[in-house]
């Protein structure tokens, strides 16, 4: 029963996701030979074309590759890799904790290793035939083994705790997992500027007085506190420009990408970080973690119901055993198989995001200017070959951002 589920929710996700990519594809191409009009005294039919070839790679790719994950979640699953796994392991290792421990990685391992092409693909071949690639094959080898260290020194010890409260804790092992998990959560918020982003990048201050000025005024303006303003070396692994701000308190910062620096002004730059700071003003940030932690709870109230089922693991193809602790697994299980049951949740999610963003554009207008917000968006759009006309059906489901032409036509009102 809970098999048919399973495997209904996993092929309705897999059709949806190739319709709208397929969608994404036939609108994009149709409109591949005309600037849109709003953007066409600005952005040539050279770049636009150049869009839509990036924008259908790119599609053609997720498409492959969702085709793949789902592949290798049956695998995982109703094929037996899991349960092969984890009975090998029992055979190998007597301790526990180590067993499990030991399951969750290579799990995460065969995941990785099965992923690895399709990051190389992506790296070496679709971004870097679109030039923007910077990534040498050296930096990739030494970024994935950084990662993987710094995912064990954090991961390791969070899914330990997580196992030994789920088997010490009794029943309401949920609620002591949740703290563990806000906790784990802010630490990484507090260590990510200071500590993790720079093992991969190198962040200096901005040394460019006009900028610097603009900003402290924009902030002062907006009384938001600065605690400094830096720039990283993005333009090492590629040549999408950005700017972000992170940490809390007196640590926070704002980080622009060097690439984002050299290509647009001054004024444009103030009304990217006066939308940034619109996120801010309006707690967009603050409610995502409220939300996401209340969402943390929720999942992990129904993991633990289920990790007490025998059809949760029997449906998903394991058999759980009894003379040892099955957490690991029920886990593994979860994280595995969940994005399938909340795939249909995605567009909800995008809605709310895009609402912010007009809000913070409102924002930006008020506090900047509208007109030095367009203009910045026009080149980034270009700069990362970002399609002018996607599928509105597709852009409802997945993105983030509301498409260009809404975008700007709002800020012309604003
Ligand atoms: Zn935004």
């Amino acid at each position: 029963m809970f098999t048919t589920l399973f495997i209904a929710f996993l092929l309705a996700d897999i059709l949806l996701r190739l319709w709208l990519a397929s969608r994404q594809i036939r609108h994009v191409s149709r409109h591949r030979g005309q600037v849109p009009p709003e953007f066409s005294d600005r952005i040539g039919l050279h770049s636009h074309q150049r869009a839509a070839r990036y924008t259908l790679a790119k599609m053609r790719m997720a498409m492959l590759e969702s085709v793949v994950d789902a592949a290798v979640l049956i695998g995982f699953t109703l094929l037996g890799g899991l349960q092969f796994l984890d009975s090998h392991l029992a055979l190998l290792i007597g301790n526990e904790m180590l067993r499990q421990l030991a399951l969750i990685v290579s799990v995460l391992a065969i995941l990785g290793l099965l992923g690895l092409p399709f990051s190389i693909w992506r790296k070496f071949k679709l971004e870097a035939r679109f030039g923007f690639n910077r990534v040498t094959p050296g930096l990739f080898v030494a970024d994935a083994l950084k990662g993987m260290l710094v995912a064990a020194a954090l991961g390791l010890p969070l899914a330990a705790a997580v196992l030994w409260i789920m088997a010490n804790a009794g029943p309401n092992w949920g609620w002591w997992a949740w703290l563990i998990w806000m906790g784990f959560n802010l630490l990484i918020l507090w260590i990510f500027p200071t500590v993790i982003a720079p093992l991969f990048n190198k962040f200096t201050p901005l040394d460019n007085p006009e900028i610097s000025g603009r900003i402290q005024a924009l902030a002062k303006r907006c009384g938001f506190s600065l605690g400094g303003l830096f720039v990283m070396d993005g333009s090492k692994r590629s040549a999408h420009g950005n700017a972000y701000f992170t940490g809390f308190g007196k640590a926070r910062r704002i980080v622009f990408f060097d690439t984002l620096l050299s290509r647009l002004n001054a004024d444009e730059i103030e009304a990217v970080l006066a939308h940034e700071l619109g996120h801010f003003k309006h707690r967009h940030i603050l409610r995502r973690m409220v939300i996401s932690f209340a969402l943390a709870f929720l999942f992990l109230q129904i993991l633990s119901g289920l990790s007490g089922q025998v059809w949760f693991y029997t449906g998903l193809g394991v058999l759980p055993q009894l003379g040892r602790p099955n957490d690991a697994l029920a886990l593994i299980l979860f994280f595995l198989t969940m994005p399938v049951f909340t795939f249909w949740a995605t567009p909800l999610a995008n809605w709310f995001s895009r609402r912010d963003e007009f809000q913070a554009d409102r924002y930006a207008a008020r506090q900047s200017s509208s007109d030095f917000l367009v203009s910045a968006l026009v080149k980034l759009y270009d700069d990362n070959a970002a399609t002018l006309t996607p599928d509105p059906v597709h852009s409802a489901y997945y993105d983030s951002h509301p498409p260009a032409v809404l975008r700007i036509r709002q800020l012309h009102k604003a």
